[in-house]
């Protein structure tokens, strides 16, 4: 009676939604102070001061029609002209209005962005451990998944990535600054990540795309983030303002195709059909607006940074292993029993609600969500020194 396959999509469990629910139900029975929940990345800073101005700003001197009418199905054309603006000046890459497409958020940019590039048979290679989210993006754009494990401190591995980019690739997703590791990759990886996407183009006689998925960009902690338009040519870039002005809920980003890409005018209107297809079509608008305005600002990056340090200095000294994270507001720690899961079962008895990273694609870690109070990683510090213990680290 239903479409099966999108009946199963929403009755299948999401891990992180699942230990969310539990820490909610639990903060109920035994108050939100003793628990512990770094299961979600829902930023925990505020959104800075240029987002409450703009809001102010734009409801106090717009009229409500003018204000909340449609756009244009891409967005507001000076919204477009401003981010292509931003784009040319702070990353010194050509990049046009036209070639702008403004979405709700990054899943928004990466479902119209895989729709827009799938053809029948197509591969779309992910590096994992990875946001999980792209394998339900590529399934139902009608690709195949096919997994690149990372190397040693989940840098890039080259040779895996040659392994996995083939003939029927379309498309690689690049995350940096990364969910779920925070590691933020290098110029020099990606330069040799560009050099195999345009040695594997010509042997496959068509281009392998880049997708940048760069929800993170402005989240680092003193690196910088390389501007894949500028190493690779075929890359589109799917921007959100989610995290870096800490705007989840309001579901506002944008998709940047390079100038650079084979064929960019036809990809844009790919990208146009895609999201008429979809039904996105005119992001939400007030945001498109405030946004506009906030280019380049992010929310206070040095709170994060405190509770890496905090959450990181304390974690290591009890003895468990864990790559420094330079982005992002993630923590990928090593679980000190192979199973990630049970690990997880007994971080629980101590309120400290951690996330498998079997749903990430790799199995032996749990991801830490810091983006919470300073207080609680501070209150939650001697829990993990007790589920230390019982490992004997
Ligand atoms: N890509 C990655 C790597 C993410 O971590 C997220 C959200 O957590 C998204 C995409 C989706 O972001 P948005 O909330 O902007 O849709």
């Amino acid at each position: 009676m239903f479409n099966e396959r999108m009946q199963r999509r929403g009755e299948e469990r999401s891990v992180i939604r699942e230990i969310f629910e539990y820490g909610n139900a639990r903060k109920r029975e035994i108050g939100a102070e003793n628990v512990f929940d770094f299961s979600l990345g829902n930023p925990s800073v505020s959104a800075p001061d240029c987002v409450q101005r703009e809001i102010a700003r734009l409801t106090g001197t717009m009229s409500a029609g003018k204000m909340h009418g449609y756009t244009s199905a891409a967005g507001a054309p000076e919204v477009r002209e401003a981010v292509a603006a931003y784009i040319r000046s702070a990353f010194g890459t050509p990049m046009s209005a036209e070639l702008v497409y403004m979405t709700c958020g990054a899943a928004a940019s990466l479902a119209i962005t895989l729709h827009a590039l799938c053809e029948s048979g197509d591969e779309f290679v992910v590096i994992t451990p990875c946001f999980p989210e792209y394998k339900v993006f590529i399934e139902q754009a009608g690709g195949k998944v096919v997994c690149a494990q990372t190397g040693p401190d989940f840098h890039l591995d080259l040779n895996a990535l040659d392994r996995a980019v083939g003939k029927r690739t379309k498309a690689v997703i690049v995350n940096s600054p990364n969910n779920p590791t925070g590691v933020v990759y290098g110029e020099s990886e990606l330069n040799g990540l560009a050099g195999l996407l345009r040695r594997k183009s010509e042997e496959k006689g068509s281009p392998v795309f880049l997708i940048a998925d760069e929800p993170y960009r402005e989240l680092v902690y003193g690196v910088a983030v390389p501007y894949l338009p500028n190493l690779y040519a075929n890359t589109v870039v799917c921007y959100s303002f989610s995290k870096s002005l800490s705007l989840a809920g309001e579901r506002i980003g944008y998709i940047a195709v390079s100038p650079a890409c084979a064929g960019a005018q036809s990809l844009f209107a790919a990208v146009s059909g895609a999201g008429r297809s979809l039904g996105y079509v005119c992001a939400p608008v007030l945001f498109q607006r405030v946004c506009a305005k906030c280019l380049g600002q992010s929310s206070d990056v040095s709170a994060y940074r405190e509770n890496r340090d905090l959450l990181c200095g304390g974690l290591t000294s009890f003895g468990f292993q864990c790559v420094p994270p330079d982005g992002a507001f993630y923590l990928f720690l090593k679980s000190p029993e192979p199973d990630a899961k049970a690990f997880c079962e007994r971080a629980k008895r101590y309120e400290l609600l951690l996330v498998p990273s079997d749903s990430f694609g790799v199995e032996g870690y749990v991801r830490i969500s810091y983006c919470v109070a300073k207080e609680t990683i501070a209150r939650a510090l001697p829990a993990f020194e007790k589920l230390s213990r019982e490992y004997g680290l």
